[in-house]
């Protein structure tokens, strides 16, 4: 007997009347895998429950923030007492300093400035690139999501074309005829528009570890490739670490490669674990270039409510708890659920790939690239959409709510402990076989 949605069911109806797609963001909305999305009435741990009284295993974990799992105590504590204090007031406060510097001392950046979401954070950073070079030019790569930023928003022109054009309805082409978009991974490609181009860019931005077309990590030296190719042309190396950073590792990606091989990025955009489950989010970088930010220098930026005291009360005391134990334990959840998801999905022969880095880590419906691996987004495009929803849905039936997405990261928590862990190893062999039904079905 499949599990009851009705309470769901009828909140999504009512949703739909005065929402588009009855969500505020649309992969919420199960088009991906068909069916009637989860409304969650509460979550504890590792586990949420919706308003049907489903209890599920999380691998979301809100896309990223969650890493410490779902109401925690000490964070749950800290934002009470915040707020009881107030909650806003448009004035400088402690614990944006506070959190400011947990985060330059756990990152490359000399000086940060917060923003309320990673799609502020990366539109600020681009801004002040190009204020500080003086140049228009960005380069992106297809398949990194940077938040909906219109020039970010941007597509690889067909056939020859050189400039973007627009993703979405919506971006005019003078938004995106300024932006470059590459191949991930691929040097060539890079080393060509710097060739043609490179005293026009203002920056290049990447996703640090590329997290929104499944996580397809960069090729080892890729980053630092990266860095200094827009040292050499005077561009700025923007990483996004909105997801990654706080998450793959103590200090996000650039702890497992720019640290070892000694690069720092110009600027760096943050977001998700930052905020504790809140909306904060970040910029930082260089302190000469964060210098050319108002009120310091001249280039543009301000919000309402960035900085809030309770999202970063929220921010600050979830990095604090995020201490190597933390990491340790994350590790150790992921290696076990990509192990046992790779031998169930082998076992009944679905084509699938795992990719990782750090604590972060997807499965890719399809078999691997002509090298072995997914390594840009045409490899990820690839994915087998309709075995991933049958993939999906037999999980969710057993109790584990994965991301309603093929192209999405899977995120574990510190307070995922053996019970969930085990409900989710209990799922997957009659998961993996829905998934082979489906793509048999697909290829008949
Ligand atoms: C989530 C995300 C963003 C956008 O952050 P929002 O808070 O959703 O605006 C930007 N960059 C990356 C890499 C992300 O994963």
């Amino acid at each position: 007997m499949p599990r009851e949605t009705r309470e769901s069911a009828a909140l999504f109806e009512r949703a739909r009347a005065v929402t588009p797609g009855g969500v505020n963001s649309p992969v919420r909305a199960f088009n991906a895998v068909g069916g009637t999305p989860r409304f969650i009435a509460s979550a504890r741990g590792a586990w949420l429950t919706d308003v049907d009284g489903h209890e599920y295993v999380d691998l979301i974990c809100s896309w990223g923030p969650m890493l410490l799992g779902h109401a925690h105590p000490e964070v749950e504590a800290a934002v009470r007492e915040a707020i009881a204090r107030g909650t806003s007031y448009g004035t400088p406060t402690r614990p944006e300093v506070e959190l400011a510097e947990e985060i330059v001392a756990r990152t490359p950046v000399e000086r940060v400035r917060f923003v309320s979401s990673g799609t502020e954070a990366t539109m600020s950073a681009i801004r002040l690139a190009r204020g500080f070079t003086g140049r228009d030019l960005v380069v992106k790569f297809a398949g990194c999501y940077h938040g909906h930023v219109d020039a970010l928003l941007a597509s690889a022109g067909s056939g020859l074309a050189t400039f973007a054009v627009p993703g979405t309805p919506g971006v005019p082409a003078s938004s995106t005829e300024l932006t470059l978009v590459l191949p991930y991974n691929d040097r060539a490609a890079v080393e060509k528009v710097f060739a043609e181009h490179g005293d026009r860019i203002a920056c290049l931005v990447t996703e640090a570890s590329p997290g929104n077309m499944g996580v397809v990590p960069p090729e080892p030296g890729f980053n630092r490739f990266l860095a200094e190719t827009c040292r050499q042309h005077g561009a700025l190396f923007v990483s996004d670490e909105v997801m990654t950073g706080f998450r793959v590792s103590r200090e996000g990606q650039w702890g497992l490669d720019g640290k070892t091989e000694g690069w720092r990025p110009d600027l760096v955009t943050f977001g998700k674990v930052m905020g504790g489950g809140f909306p904060a989010a970040a910029f930082g970088g260089r302190a000469d270039v964060m210098h050319q930010l108002a009120p310091e220098g001249p280039v543009y930026q301000a919000g309402t409510l960035s900085g809030n005291p309770i999202a970063t009360t929220a921010g600050l005391t979830t990095l604090r708890l995020a201490t190597d134990a933390v990491y340790a334990h994350l590790h150790h959840v992921a290696d076990t659920i990509k192990a046992a998801t790779s031998e169930a999905l082998g076992a009944a022969g679905v084509p699938h790939v795992v990719q990782a880095t750090g604590t972060m880590f997807s499965v890719f419906f399809t078999d691997a690239g002509p090298d072995g691996a997914v390594r840009d987004f045409d490899d990820a495009q690839r994915t087998d959409s309709a075995a991933y929803a049958a993939f999906f849905h037999a999980m969710l039936e057993a109790g584990v709510h994965l991301p309603p997405s093929a192209y999405e990261a899977w995120f574990v928590s510190a307070a995922h402990d053996d019970r969930a862990v085990q409900t989710v190893l209990d799922a997957l062999p009659a998961a993996a076989r829905a998934a082979a039904a489906a793509a048999q079905e697909g290829t008949a």
